[in-house]
C-alpha cells in the first residue's frame, strides 16, 4: 500500500470516540472487527460519531436500512405501537399480526408467512419446512433428506448453517456439523441439475451473493434453476435477505428474471432497521406442513415487529425506493468502472448494490476502508480485497457522488 494511504489511516483518532472504542473492545468478545468509529447518531444516509463528526454511510447495515437510519414514517409506526403493545408471544393473537401477515403475503403473492427475528432463523426456518415437505408431500424416506446449496453462500450463522458455508472463518472448530447438504458451484446449473436425487427436497440460494462480494450469477440462471426445481418436484427457496426489499431495483432480486421462488427467505430490511424481523413466505402447500408445537420463537412476530414490518411493506408498495434504486443504478456503476485500472480491478453492480475488487497493491479491503473512515465514508470489506457498497436507498445523488469521489481518490493514490 502507498505512504499517503499509510498516513490517511494512521490519522490518530481523539476525543470520545477513542476511548469509547477501548471500552468496548475491554468488555466483548471479539468476534468482530469493527471500524474504530462510534456512532451516536443517525438520520437518512448519515451518521453522527460520539465527536460529532459525520459520516456518509455506505453499508446500510448489511441492507437493513435501505430505507435510511431513522426513516420518519418507521419511527412513528414503532413509537406508536410501543405506546400500545409490545409482546404477547404467539400463545395469543394480537391485533397487528393480521395487517402485517397479509401485507407481506400479498407483496410476495404468496399465501402464508411465517415471521421470526433473525435472517439466520428465517433459513433454519426454511430448512425446516423443506425437509418436512420433503417427508410429508414429496415422501422423502425418513431423516434422508438432501438440500442443495451453493458454493461462497452466506446464509447466516448457526451451527447447522455454517456446516454448509465454505468459508472457513465461519466454519472451523464448529464442527460436527447437520448432514443433509451438498453443495454445488454457484451460477452452475449443470452442476445443480446432476446433484439432484430422488431424496432432494431443496435447493436454497442467494439470488445475488452479497457477503461473497455481490456475486451475480450468468444471465439465466434464477430461470434455469426455477425451471429445474419445478421438473424434479424440488422446492426453491430463495434467500433475499440481503438482496430484497429494493436493493437491486426491483422488490426481489428474483424479479430480475420475472422469477418466483417457492419460498421467500426475507430478513435485514423487513425490520426497517428498528427492530429485527425475519419472515418466510410461502403458498400453504409449502407452509401448511408445520402443526402447532412444530416450530415458533416467543419473539416473532410480535406486535412492535409486526407494526414495523407493516409499515416497511407499505414503503415498498409505492415502489419509490425500488424506483430510487433503479434510477442511481448506472451512476453507480458508471462511476466505479471508470475507476478500473486506477486501484479497482473489478466491479458487480446491481441496483443500489456494488462489490468492488480493490487492487491489491493499493492495500486490503480492510485499509481502504479505514482511509475512507478518516474521510467521512463508511464501508465495509468482505473476503480480503473486496468493499461491498449498500447505501440507504435515500441516499442523495450529490451525496453518492460524493462518497464515490473519496473512494476513487482513496484507491488511486
Ligand atoms: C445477513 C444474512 C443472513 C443472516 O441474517 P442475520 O439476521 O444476521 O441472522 C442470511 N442470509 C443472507 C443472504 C444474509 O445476508
Amino acid at each position: 500500500m502507498s505512504a499517503s494511504l499509510t498516513e490517511q489511516t494512521g490519522t490518530a483518532q481523539t476525543g470520545t470516540n477513542e476511548a469509547e472504542v477501548t471500552r468496548a473492545e475491554a468488555r466483548t468478545a471479539h468476534n468482530y472487527h469493527p471500524l474504530p468509529v462510534v456512532v451516536a447518531h443517525a438520520e437518512g444516509a448519515w451518521m453522527t460519531d460520539v465527536d460529532g463528526r459525520r459520516y456518509l454511510d455506505l453499508l446500510a447495515g448489511y441492507s437493513a436500512l435501505n430505507f435510511g437510519h431513522s426513516h420518519p414514517v418507521l419511527v412513528a409506526a414503532a413509537h406508536e405501537q410501543l405506546d400500545q403493545l409490545t409482546l404477547t408471544s404467539r400463545a395469543f393473537v394480537h391485533d397487528r399480526f393480521a395487517d402485517f401477515t397479509a401485507k407481506l403475503g400479498d407483496l410476495c403473492g404468496k399465501e402464508l408467512v411465517l415471521p421470526m427475528n433473525t435472517g439466520a432463523e428465517a433459513v433454519e426456518t426454511a430448512i425446516k419446512v423443506m425437509r418436512k415437505w420433503g417427508y410429508e408431500v414429496k415422501g422423502v424416506p425418513a431423516d434422508s433428506a438432501e438440500i442443495i446449496v451453493a458454493a461462497g453462500n452466506f446464509h447466516g450463522r448457526t451451527t447447522t448453517i455454517v456446516g454448509f458455508s465454505d468459508d472457513s472463518d465461519a466454519r472451523d472448530g464448529f464442527g460436527p456439523f447437520t448432514p443433509g447438504f451438498v453443495t454445488v458451484p454457484y451460477g452452475d446449473l449443470t452442476a445443480l441439475e446432476a446433484a439432484i436425487t430422488p431424496h432432494t427436497v431443496g435447493v436454497l440460494i442467494e439470488p445475488i451473493q452479497g457477503e461473497g462480494g455481490v456475486v451475480i450469477p450468468p444471465d439465466g440462471y434464477l430461470r434455469g434453476v426455477r425451471e429445474i426445481t419445478a421438473r424434479e418436484n424440488v422446492l426453491f427457496a430463495a434467500d433475499e435477505i440481503q438482496a430484497g426489499l429494493g436493493r437491486t431495483g426491483r422488490t426481489f432480486a428474483c424479479d430480475h428474471e420475472d422469477v418466483v421462488p417457492d419460498l421467500y427467505v426475507l430478513g435485514k430490511a423487513l425490520g426497517g432497521g428498528l427492530v429485527p424481523v425475519s419472515a418466510v413466505v410461502a403458498d400453504a402447500n409449502v407452509l401448511g406442513v408445520l402443526k402447532p408445537g412444530q416450530h415458533g420463537s416467543t419473539f416473532g412476530g410480535n406486535p412492535l415487529a409486526c407494526a414495523v414490518g407493516a409499515t416497511v411493506v407499505d414503503l415498498l408498495a409505492t415502489g419509490d425506493f425500488q424506483r430510487r434504486a433503479a434510477d442511481l443504478e448506472a451512476l453507480l456503476r458508471e462511476r466505479l468502472e471508470a475507476m478500473v485500472g486506477h486501484g479497482v480491478v473489478g466491479v458487480r453492480v446491481r441496483g443500489l448494490w456494488a462489490g468492488v475488487d480493490i487492487d491489491p497493491a493499493v492495500g486490503t479491503g480492510r485499509e481502504v476502508c479505514e482511509a475512507l473512515m478518516e474521510r467521512g465514508v463508511l464501508a465495509k470489506d468482505t473476503h480480503g480485497s473486496t468493499i461491498r457498497l449498500a447505501p440507504p436507498l435515500v441516499i442523495s445523488e450529490d451525496d453518492l457522488n460524493w462518497g464515490l469521489d473519496q473512494l476513487a481518490d482513496v484507491v488511486s493514490r
